[in-house]
């Protein structure tokens, strides 16, 4: 009978197998797929490294570092080109920059802001404006889209909110929390009043603590060479099965997890899939935790990432890429030039490009989508050349949506979680859906079992 069992072999499971394996356990980790990983997945195409999920992670969140450090492939780590860090929005369908000085959606610098083509007079009075408010004794629960209104009006929420949380959560500020997904404005509005202020506080602080380096970093062999470094360095250390968990209930033993295929038996149980399976498992053990988990949303999201010859897009591109937002979306929601925002991705007589096309094109076959997407960077970047290679990759509700009442559910769901002897659950669903959170959460999950 094994005494730890994990199911969900994406980087929550692969990362508490690790911390498992590490305080001296040989867990049985289940996942249904023939493929460990989860989302992280990264290809090799026409000697281009395509990253079909997640392409870097966040260097201001520790955990994905700590991990990458203990699994010995830190000297393969590499920051995003930040001296080239430009980003552009599409307005009227052309490319504007993002003006200097823009952290996140907050505006901190007052010239590029007063230059910026992207804003109207009134958008960029208000923000000025931002920087007096008074601070906020108990600011209630907003959703990104009326936070980001009352502060700096439609227009940051047009053309800034709205595609920067589309391209990281493939979700409509109307519906997220922003007490779930920004958390940090909250107790910025309380201490400050302004974002703006919070902002440059907070900025003043970290440089303090010395220069923080590129803001998003990367392995040199893409993702998954994070995946592939835990599984490889586990043999021996886990078990795995390729399996579909069904069901857990409470048994004398503990546990017992129903397979498609079999019966197990186990102390501990870390569910580390998203919120939907999750729901499913947990019916017979607990009504209200899967029907918590199962008021969780997540969004579909496609990319298509497509090869070109340097020589086609020459002089075409520019930064890291642009973002479009709602108001002006057709099929693309972002695209990144990867050559330029990071190396070791593309030979030097190569182009990739990576498009982000939201939920919507799930179900829209490759051609169609490869046709609808060149005619629009034919009309927004003049890309006449047809692409040398495609590769669409589809992620079905696999973006967790934190809605209001978001940060409610979660205690609630942990409240539950903590009667349940040996149980413990991590993944996107709860405290972050970046890599770094994920980790973190898994890693929290088996330092909480070992303190029982
Ligand atoms: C397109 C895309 C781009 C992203 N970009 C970034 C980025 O640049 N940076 C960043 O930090 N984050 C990014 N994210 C978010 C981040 O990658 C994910 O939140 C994170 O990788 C999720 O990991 P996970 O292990 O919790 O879940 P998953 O990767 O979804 O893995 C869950 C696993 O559980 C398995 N499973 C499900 N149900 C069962 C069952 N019943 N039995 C057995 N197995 C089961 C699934 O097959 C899957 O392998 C991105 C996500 C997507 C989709």
């Amino acid at each position: 009978m094994p005494s730890h069992v994990v199911i969900g072999g994406g980087i929550t499971g692969l990362a508490a197998c690790w911390y498992l394996a590490k305080a001296g356990h040989r867990p049985l980790l289940i996942e249904k797929e023939k493929r460990l990983g989860g989302v992280i997945r990264t290809d090799q195409v026409e000697g281009c490294l395509i990253e079909g999920g997640p392409d870097s992670f966040l260097s201001s969140k520790p955990a994905a570092m700590e991990l990458i450090r203990e699994l010995g492939l830190e000297s393969d780590v590499i920051g995003s080109n930040d001296r080239q860090r430009v980003t552009f929005i599409v307005k009227r369908r052309r490319l504007v920059p993002m003006p200097d000085g823009l952290m996140l959606m907050v505006p901190t610098r007052i010239l590029p802001m007063v230059k910026s083509p992207l804003f109207s007079w009134s958008t960029k009075i208000k923000m000025g404006l931002e920087y007096f408010r008074s601070p906020m004794a108990d600011p209630p629960e907003r959703s990104v889209a009326q936070m980001v209104r009352e502060h700096y009006g439609q227009e940051a929420v047009d053309y800034l909110a709205e595609p920067l949380l589309a391209g990281v959560y493939g979700g409509d500020p109307e519906l997220l929390s922003a007490d779930a997904v920004l958390e940090s404005f909250a107790g910025m509005e309380k201490k400050y009043g302004s974002l703006t202020k919070g902002t440059l506080a907070m900025r003043a602080e970290r440089l303090k603590q010395g220069p923080a380096g590129p803001l998003f970093r990367t392995l040199k062999g893409g993702m998954e060479q994070l995946t592939q470094a835990i599984t490889c360095q586990l043999p021996g250390k886990m078990d795995r099965y390729q399996d579909e968990a069904l069901a857990i209930r409470k048994s004398s033993f503990g546990y017992e997890v129903e397979l498609k295929k079999e019966r197990l038996y186990a102390e501990n149980v870390f569910v580390c899939c998203p919120a939907a399976p999750a729901a499913s498992l947990l019916r017979p053990l607990d009504e209200k935790m899967s029907e918590l988990l199962a008021g969780v949303e997540y969004n579909s999201t496609v990319t298509l990432a497509l090869g070109y010859e340097q020589a086609d897009v020459a002089g075409k591109i520019d930064g890291f890429g642009f973002l479009v937002p709602k108001v002006e979306r057709k099929r693309m929601a972002a695209c990144t030039f990867v050559k330029t925002k990071f190396d070791h991705r593309v030979p030097p007589a190569k182009a990739v490009l990576r498009c982000f096309l939201g939920g919507a094109a799930i179900d829209v076959p490759d051609g169609e989508l490869i046709k609808d997407v060149t005619a629009e960077l034919k009309e927004l970047l003049g890309l006449t050349a047809m692409p040398r290679f495609s590769k669409v990759t589809r992620w079905r509700r696999a973006m967790a949506q934190y809605g209001l009442g978001h940060r409610k559910r979660v205690a609630e769901i942990r409240e539950l979680e903590a009667r349940h002897t040996g149980f413990y659950l991590a993944g996107n669903a709860y405290d972050g859906i970046g890599i770094p959170d994920c980790i973190r959460g898994a890693k929290n999950a088996v330092a909480a079992m070992r303190a029982k």
